[in-house]
């Protein structure tokens, strides 16, 4: 028996909770972030291809050499960043294990993470098993803007790193420049790491360009990024990603991966290799996810819920304060088993759950799925 929980406040994920609710109730599922569609047979046809010409060994333990390659072009493309191949670029089991490996790599006992709440839920639990500690800084609706003279203050001789999330996951706001030079300040100087998850980097609108830590060399060499083929190519369950970072903190990164899962899966490299050959597969996202937001926000501009921006990611949140006073966690429960809609309590991203009465849809679906779910929403 385990005596002692490591995670002692640690539940199932909310992302587990609700669409096993949406299931159990039949529900339209636009709670955790997966598209409802297929990913390219394109690309379906490049693993099978692969498999069939034996690429079913253990791939080395960085990653596909052909892979890291056509990631450092991309990046050094779009963000006119030279990360090296050979050092500098690690294919991961998704953005989940290159977060946790960033994290397990250089977060000794006693060492301050600051996060900005609402937080994607994979960074806490994290921090907290190294013996870190979580300086969490709570961000407020309509804007979630970060405050810098704040987080000014939360520095101190222990603060090792810094998480950042753009295009962020649930409020899909982004950094800007203004962000980026306040971020520059506070790190000047000073021996603090940036951990940032760059998941939805494409998955940007209305012409915004991502700043990526990629593109300002002061911040790009104290930085891991991390990115998930999941959200470039519809295919969340195959559970791929990379990380980049500048060799010496690669180096301790690998140190980690290698142990965690030492290489991932070889046939989904050798096909991404290819398929990334064609930047239109990821360039072209940014139209393909906009044409479902403004749908959707259209949609949703009928019902009695208020919107919130949404700049960036799969995700709009609304407010719900026109409806109803129940907390968010109830009211998503109640929307899901009696409206057949099922979302997440943005809550579930508060380290103490503070409730500003929003929620989170996900419009990474069929339009099909949209409009049946907004037909509901009407009811409300
Ligand atoms: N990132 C996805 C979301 O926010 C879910 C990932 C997961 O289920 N762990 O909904």
């Amino acid at each position: 028996m385990i005596s002692v929980s490591k995670l002692p406040q640690t539940g199932t994920t909310i992302f587990t909770v609700m669409s096993a609710l949406a299931n159990e109730v039949n529900a339209i599922n636009l709670s955790q972030g997966f598209p409802d569609y297929e990913c390219p047979a394109e690309l379906i046809d490049l693993v099978t291809a692969a498999m069939k010409n034996g690429y079913n060994q253990y791939a080395p333990m960085a990653g596909l050499p052909a892979l890291r390659e056509r990631i450092a072009a991309k990046t050094e493309k779009l963000h006119g960043a030279v990360y090296n191949p050979d050092t500098e670029i690690t294919i991961t089991a998704g953005g989940t294990q290159a977060i946790f490996t960033a994290i397990c790599a250089t977060i000794h006992p006693n060492d301050e993470v600051i996060v900005f709440e609402p937080a994607y839920d994979a960074y806490a639990p994290a921090i907290k098993l190294m013996g870190g500690t979580v300086k969490s800084l709570a961000l407020e609706p309509p804007d979630y803007r970060i405050p810098w003279e704040m987080v000014k203050r939360l520095i101190s001789s222990r603060t090792r790193m810094i998480i950042l999330n753009s295009p962020h996951n649930p409020t899909g706001t982004i950094l800007r420049k203004d962000d980026i030079d306040q971020l520059s300040i506070i790190v000047k100087n000073r021996d603090i790491l940036i951990l940032s998850d760059e998941v939805y980097e494409h998955l940007i609108y209305d012409g915004e360009v991502h700043e990526s830590m990629a593109r300002y060399p002061e911040l790009q060499q104290r930085s891991f990024i991390v990115a998930s083929f999941g959200k470039l190519f519809h295919s969340t369950g195959w559970k791929l990603g990379y990380c980049l970072a500048p060799a010496a903190l690669m180096q301790e990164f690998r140190k980690i991966h290698q142990f965690l899962v030492f290489s991932v899966n070889t046939p989904m490299q050798v096909a991404i290799a290819e398929y990334l050959k064609n930047e239109e597969t990821y360039l072209s996202l940014s139209s393909f996810f906009q044409q479902k937001r403004d749908t959707f926000r259209q949609g949703l501009a009928q019902t009695r819920f208020e919107l919130l921006p949404c700049s960036g990611s799969y995700f709009q949140s609304v407010w719900y304060n026109n409806i109803s006073d129940e907390k968010d966690t109830d009211f998503s429960i109640r929307l899901t088993r009696d409206f057949g809609v099922a979302t997440i309590p943005v809550s579930a991203f508060y380290s103490k759950a503070i409730d500003y009465h929003v929620i989170r849809f996900c419009f990474a679906k069929k339009q099909e799925t949209l409009d049946m779910a907004v037909e509901k929403l009407l009811a409300l």
